[in-house]
């Protein structure tokens, strides 16, 4: 999928900031920051967006999680953290490639 932003992100066309990388997985904080940290998750391999997922992407949809919840720590988020997935144009997806949104830190977020 070269036109996709973020497999040109993960193949290093395109620059970002590290915050993670695996064999399936890779982790770069993003470009326009909702919190002081806020960093994004992704799967190497191209999947457009949850909706697209089935049951053969259980373990990485898991390791994803689990990851989330590691690396927020690692960034420092000990007071907790917020995790987002934005599915499709009514859920506010804008870069089609699957992504989870993990940020925090500084005041506390809203509740909705
Ligand atoms: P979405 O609205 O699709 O859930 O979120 C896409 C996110 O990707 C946005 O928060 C946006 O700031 C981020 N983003 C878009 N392009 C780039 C980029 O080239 N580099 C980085 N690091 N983040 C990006
Ligand atoms: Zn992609």
């Amino acid at each position: 999928m070269s036109d996709c932003i973020f497999c040109r992100i993960v193949a290093g066309e395109i620059p970002s900031r590290k915050v993670y990388e695996d064999d399936e997985v890779f982790a770069f904080h993003d470009i326009h920051p909702v919190a002081p940290v806020h960093f994004l998750l992704i799967p190497k391999r191209h999947i457009a967006s949850l909706a697209e997922c089935g049951a053969a992407d259980c373990d990485i949809l898991g390791r994803m999680l689990l990851l989330a919840s590691k690396l927020a720590k690692e960034q420092g988020l000990d007071a907790g953290f917020r995790t987002v997935i934005n599915t499709g144009r009514g859920g506010g997806q804008e870069v089609f490639h699957l992504h989870m949104h993990v940020f925090g830190g500084g005041a506390s977020l809203p509740g909705f």
